[in-house]
């Protein structure tokens, strides 16, 4: 019989229970049982909130009190050698000290290596596989799960990241270890849950295989098929159901179907067009195609009849009994719940859809499947009345904004002359030049003055005269600390993202609309509904007042086109392109409107050109096309004689990195200290032209490296690079740090540049 289920649901908690309990057990003001009980409470409450909904078969182990791939770490205890895990029962500060590295009881270990989620700006910790790597069962938190749910009179479906993804996921630090050789190794831990599983009562197992649905190689492809086969010998009664998203099978699609499995689901929203046909061209009797119709990536109600279309089509080619509707992906990237927002005016609520709206629409697509189109067609018509609506709705469109796009030529997008010719012309800087990347510690104290703000229990004038003031320490503290380009510090900005989009046309904001970034950090993406325009200047006015405070450079800090595009809800009624184009006209605006108020170095951060990156690499060529004409239309404006940076953060720089001289930044920052040595051996290959600032520190833990540390880090960027080249920053923006750690980092940083300046000779 056709059922609605879900893939996954965001852990979080409507309020960020999760947030504050985890934060709050880190600093040692929640015991580890409040922790774990919150936990259980948000399991509990979300699965009743799912079955609520109408969902028939719910997920379990979706929930992670960090991240769901470290969680596959600690169930086949895949722990590195440095946290001195004993091999006993997994324990969770071992699992906190792999998520965020520890510095304290004599301890000092770096975190994993952290990275995005396919094209998601969710992060996931990377699994780190060592020569000699084995596994063994170590955590049995999904069967824990499951009879917890049963408990309380769920029957779920347990979720497990798949091991082949696993593996692909993972990297190897020290030594050569061939991924795909783990498998055999790895694949006995599986069975091992799988028969704990059937024997605790699961009936389908849910079996995420993300990777399934990438460009793969034969000999992926046959690791897949040997893995199931396995796996199938050893399932007992259990169902699998193996779960594919993020884009198509295509080229996979054989591969997929020869799985022994009793399931598959495919993102329908993703996949190319004639990819359901091909599906439904000899599908198995008796094995489940889920099918992914409803949008898990975006906050727009669904087109019910659409979706209903394609169902239909499958209802007709398999029937019914094996056709299960679900969205196409977990729910995890979008916000809880669209009836926590009291300040979205009624119709642009009436266009979204958040997790709860988005399993009602699941729930009544497979209705209409089961019982036919009349037993919905009150929620079908009124569907109907709400899609039509939004599109033809004035709200969006803006004819000046359309022209003006439209417009755009090439000449726009070129800087005057070559870097070598503009770099004469630039700020004269000392050899290795230090710099932040723009934020300083969000402190509470910041965030407080924020909210009463917000809550008018401090006037605008008030605020601003706080907001002036921390600009003014930091500068002040930099100066101190010796660095050679400032930043104002990002203090008057909630978010990188939001930040701009509050003051740009076409954009709206939710109260609640929280999505997971990494571990407890948690983005609130703005919604771009319409055509996009800036008003007014947005950032001038605080970088004017910072540099009026310091004789050494202010670098002006803006967001790039691409990541404001990457990092919000993005309309789905014109290609991304189109959005991306009309967000490069109002950043050129700005940074023009900079330039002109004498601010000599301008930062436009791009951290999310390379996630935007589609997943199968036949479609890189068109992305990387307009993602770097966007950025050049916003820098193209300016004379030779304004520096202009980028900064770029958990990029796999082998990917990008000939794009990025595309960019022509003059310098560009970028992540590095956690990914161990890959920048080096891309840019061992590669020659970068224009100058450079590998982070030199890690800035997602909170330990401080010392000043030989980044001193080694820096000679090692040294035999790649020209030393002209060469900046000296850290990893991001310090925003998330504490400002001790903060200021003993910097202090190691600015000596360590020092350090290999020449001394200076004569006097
Ligand atoms: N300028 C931003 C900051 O320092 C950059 C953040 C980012 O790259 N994610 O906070
Ligand atoms: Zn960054």
């Amino acid at each position: 019989m056709t059922i609605a289920h879900n893939l996954g649901f965001p852990p979080l908690g409507a309020h960020r229970e999760l947030k504050r309990a985890t934060e709050g057990y880190w600093s040692g003001k929640v015991p580890q049982a409040a922790l774990l009980q919150t936990g259980a409470e948000l399991r509990a409450a979300h699965w009743r909130l799912q079955r609520d909904a109408g969902v028939d078969l719910i997920p379990s182990n979706d929930f992670s009190y960090y991240d769901r791939v470290l969680d596959a770490c600690a169930m086949v205890g895949a722990v590195p050698t440095r946290y001195g895990w004993s091999g006993g029962s997994f324990d969770l500060d071992t699992y906190f000290a792999m998520a965020r590295g520890v510095q304290s009881g004599g301890r000092d270990v770096t975190a994993m290596e952290m990275t995005k989620w396919f094209d998601t700006n969710y992060h996931y910790i990377v699994p780190e596989f060592e020569p000699g790597q084995t596994f063994r069962l170590a955590s049995t938190k999904v069967v824990d799960e499951f009879t917890e749910a049963k408990a309380l009179g769920f029957h779920t479906k347990p979720v497990l990241i798949g091991p082949v993804t696993f593996l692909l996921l993972g990297k190897t630090r020290a030594g050569r270890v061939d991924r795909l050789d783990l498998v055999d190794a790895l694949l006995p831990v599986y069975a091992d849950v799988l028969g704990r599983l059937d024997a605790a009562g699961a009936t389908w197992v849910q079996i995420d295989e993300p990777c399934l649905a990438l460009d793969r190689t034969p000999a992926e492809r046959a690791a897949y098929v040997r893995a199931y086969r396995f796996l199938a010998d050893r399932a007992h009664g259990l169902k699998l159901l193996v779960t594919t998203y993020f884009a198509g099978l295509d080229d996979n699609l054989a591969t997929a179907r020869e799985l022994p499995v009793a399931g598959l689901h495919v993102d329908l929203v993703r996949a190319g067009g004639g990819q359901l046909d091909q599906l439904l061209k000899a599908w198995p009797k008796g094995r489940v195609l889920s099918l992914g119709v409803i949008d898990g990536r975006n906050i727009w109600r669904a087109d019910l009849a659409t979706a209903l279309g394609q169902l239909e089509r499958a209802r007709e080619r398999i029937g019914a009994d094996d056709l299960w509707v679900a969205p196409s992906c977990s729910l995890l990237h979008v916000p809880v719940d669209l009836d926590l927002e009291h300040r979205l005016d009624a119709q642009l609520k009436s266009w979204l859809a958040f997790a709860t709206q988005k399993l009602v629409e699941v729930a009544t697509l497979a209705r209409a499947i089961r019982d036919g189109r009349a037993a919905v067609a009150a929620e079908l018509e009124a569907n109907a009345r709400l899609i039509a609506g939004r599109r033809s709705s004035r709200r969006i469109h803006e004819p000046a904004v359309k022209q003006r796009a439209a417009g755009v030529s090439e000449k726009d997008m070129r800087r005057a002359s070559p870097h070598a010719t503009r770099r004469k012309r630039q700020l004269r800087l000392p050899l290795f030049p230090t710099t932040t990347i723009g934020s300083f510690p969000q402190t509470a104290e910041v965030r407080a003055a924020r909210k009463q703000l917000h809550d008018g229990k401090l006037t605008p004038q008030e605020y601003d005269a706080f907001i002036a003031d921390q600009i003014a320490r930091t500068l002040k503290l930099q100066e101190e600390l010796g660095l050679d380009v400032l930043v104002h510090g990002e203090f008057e900005r909630n978010d990188m993202v939001e930040y701009f989009g509050e003051q740009l046309q076409g954009f709206a904001f939710t109260e609640h609309g929280w999505v997971q970034s990494y571990g407890t950090r948690y983005v609130k993406p703005p919604l771009i509904y319409g055509d996009v325009s800036r008003p007014k200047p947005m950032t001038v006015r605080w970088s004017t007042y910072a540099q009026s405070r310091t004789s050494k450079p202010v670098k002006g800090m803006l967001t790039g086109p691409v990541t404001i595009l990457q990092w919000s809800f993005v309309r789905d009624d014109q290609p991304r392109a189109e959005t991306a184009k009309q967000l490069a006209l109002a950043i050129r605006d700005e940074v023009k409107d900079l330039e002109a108020a004498g601010i000599r170095v301008i930062q436009i951060d791009e951290p999310a050109l390379r996630e935007g990156l589609p997943l199968r690499r036949a479609e890189w060529p068109a992305y990387l096309d307009w993602a770097v004409n966007a950025f050049r239309l916003a820098t193209g404006s300016v004379s030779d004689a304004t520096q202009i940076h980028t900064h770029m953060c958990y990029s796999e720089f082998n990917d990008v990195i000939r794009v990025i001289e595309k960019m022509d930044a003059d310098v560009i920052s970028i992540e590095n200290a956690r990914s161990g040595s890959e920048l080096l051996e891309a840019l061992k290959e590669y020659k970068y032209p224009n100058e450079i600032g590998p982070g030199v520190y890690d800035i997602h833990s909170p330990r401080v490296p010392s000043a030989a540390e980044i001193g080694a880090a820096l000679k090692r960027m040294q035999g790649v690079l020209n030393d002209r080249q060469i900046w000296v920053n850290p990893d991001c923006g310090l925003k998330t740090r504490g400002w001790e750690e903060t200021l003993q980092a910097l202090r190691n940083m600015v000596q360590a540049a020092r350090q290999l300046r020449p001394v200076p000779t004569g006097g």
